[in-house]
């Protein structure tokens, strides 16, 4: 570790009560799947830089570490989840232990945790314009010490989303509510659902989850929508890798080629989504049916009233959740809630659901750029004002890339190609001898219309409309946009141009 901070500043820091932590190349903030993916790909293209990756948990996986409530999976499939240079060798939807494990083995297989500081929690980056460089402030949340790290470029692997509480709403009456109310992603290691009454409330792939892995222990689970959400179903396995591993093909062949099918498949389903979305919807729903028969109001609690893929359509491994539904143990409930009460909640329609526990599967807090106090230049950073280059950069905050990857698609998927973008840049930084990059609107940029990060007609669920005005905006043309369209942007932004204007180099 090089600490290159200066005696005068080493002073003055020593006198704010912050230990000086050295000074790095490209400091990684976050080490979950693209905090981890971002080491990779920064040691692989470009060799010989100093780097760090801090996390403020207490290890490494970010979404699959935070989240333990019961039956917690991806609802991609890790052909596509999983990172592009390393195989996938299990089943297609995988637990968080799995995804914890595969991220562990990509640590260990390239020497990765030397870089890697966790429980190291970033409260605030400045950068300054004069010495070229970001300073963050740290506290190490083991200790409680304060530390100050420099970095010349920040590559922002936080998320986007607040991981140490999730988001419940206020219904009238909670505080007077018997039971228990728990956040799935607070999930309370000593809760003990057995002989229990459960709502579990939201229509997510969380709740999706949760619902089934529970309904054998607890004496009946509810899940309680306000509207339903469209799922598919399926068995928790893939032909085409089981028939190709029969064949004993090399793994990283399967991978490549399983990841091929799988997008091609997606992209079809997306673009039927415009071209037939009644017929698509129609399969949708009729795979539902094939599980329920005519045990559920399938109009009622299974129909959207959105077309498909506005949101995640969520995957429902071997109909887990049909099956709970089927054999009596789950039941829905497509309403919404009046108000708790000391037994439970009331409904508008009337009903009421008697409850010992509530399950909030409501979602998250957006939180933009990890809750981290931004200031360049000494004034705030009002992220919301900025402009985006290509979905990861931001107009007037230098040196800085924020991995933002798909919904629909694996969020994986964009995170290598920001990888790629981002070591491209440091490359061309390197050779042109520039230790500052910025993305500024050029002249022709000036009038341009802009609109909000991502379009609401488009997708839209809860978490990205509640937080949408803290987000930055993005224009109506290239390099200002990005699509959310892994289709579009695996040939764009290995393309993209960084002589356009769009970016100053300096
Ligand atoms: C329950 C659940 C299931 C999901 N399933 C899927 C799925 O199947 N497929 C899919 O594509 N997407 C899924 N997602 C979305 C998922 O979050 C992303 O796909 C992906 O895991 C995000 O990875 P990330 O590394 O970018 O961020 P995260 O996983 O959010 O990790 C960010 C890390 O940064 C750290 N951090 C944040 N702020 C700070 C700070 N100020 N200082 C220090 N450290 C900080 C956090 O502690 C965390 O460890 C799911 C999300 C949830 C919540």
């Amino acid at each position: 570790m090089n600490t290159t901070t200066r005696p005068d500043e080493a002073a003055a820091l020593a006198s704010a009560g912050a230990t000086p932590a050295g000074h790095f190349d490209v400091l990684i903030a976050g080490a979950g799947i693209s905090g981890v993916g971002g080491a990779y790909h920064l040691q692989q293209q470009c060799p010989g830089t100093r780097f760090v990756v801090l996390d403020a948990q207490d290890g490494y996986g970010g979404t699959w570490r935070t989240h333990r409530y019961p039956g917690i999976r991806s609802d991609s499939d890790l052909y596509t989840f999983g990172y592009r240079f390393k195989p996938w060798l299990g089943a297609p939807i995988a637990t968080a232990a799995e995804i914890l494990k595969y991220m562990g083995e990509v640590i260990d297989d390239n020497a990765l945790a030397p870089h890697i500081r966790y429980r190291h929690r970033i409260d605030a980056a400045s950068w300054s314009g004069a010495e070229r460089r970001w300073t963050l402030q740290v506290t190490r949340l083991d200790t409680g010490e304060r530390l100050l790290f420099t970095a010349g470029f920040l590559w922002m692997c936080q998320g986007y989303y607040r991981h140490t509480e999730g988001y419940t709403p206020e219904w009238p009456g909670m505080d007077q509510f018997g039971g228990r109310i728990v956040h799935p992603q607070t999930w309370p290691e000593d809760i003990d659902l057995a002989g229990k009454r459960v709502v579990v409330i939201g229509s997510g792939a969380t709740a999706a989850t949760l619902v089934p892995a529970i309904a054998d222990r607890c004496a009946h689970v509810t899940m309680l929508q306000r509207s339903p959400t469209y799922f598919v179903t399926g068995r928790n396995a893939n032909q085409l890798a089981d028939t190709l591993r029969e064949l004993d093909i090399d793994p990283m062949w399967i991978h490549e080629i399983v990841r091929r099918k799988i997008l091609f498949d997606q992209a079809a389903v997306a673009r039927r989504s415009f071209s037939e979305p009644d017929k698509l919807k129609a399969e949708l729903l009729a795979g539902v049916k094939a599980f329920l028969g005519d045990s559920v109001d399938i109009e009622r609690h299974f129909t959207p009233r959105y077309r498909p893929w506005r949101q995640r359509i969520a995957f429902i491994p071997d109909g887990d959740l049909f099956r709970a539904i089927r054999e009596g143990k789950a039941s829905m409930a497509t309403d919404e809630i009046a108000q708790f009460d000391a037994g439970g909640i009331v409904l508008k329609s009337g009903d009421r659901l008697d409850a010992d526990v509530v399950v909030t599967a409501t979602g998250f807090h957006l939180n933009v750029l990890g809750d981290i106090a931004f200031e360049i230049d000494g004034r705030p950073l009002d992220f919301a004002q900025t402009v985006s280059w290509r979905g990861t950069m931001f107009t007037g905050v230098p040196n800085l890339a924020w991995v933002f990857g798909y919904f629909r698609a694996s969020w994986t998927l964009r995170a290598d190609l920001i990888a790629d973008l981002v070591c491209r840049l440091l490359q061309t930084m390197k050779a042109r001898g520039a230790t500052v990059v910025e993305p500024q609107l050029r002249p022709e940029d000036a009038d341009m219309p802009l609109m909000p990060w991502v379009d609401p007609e488009n997708f839209n669920p809860g978490y990205l409309m509640r937080g949408l005005h803290l987000l930055p905006q993005q224009g109506e043309r290239m390099p200002w946009r990005h699509s959310q369209d892994y289709w579009t942007e695996k040939d764009e932004l290995p393309q993209a141009s960084l002589d356009d204007g769009a970016l100053r180099f300096s």
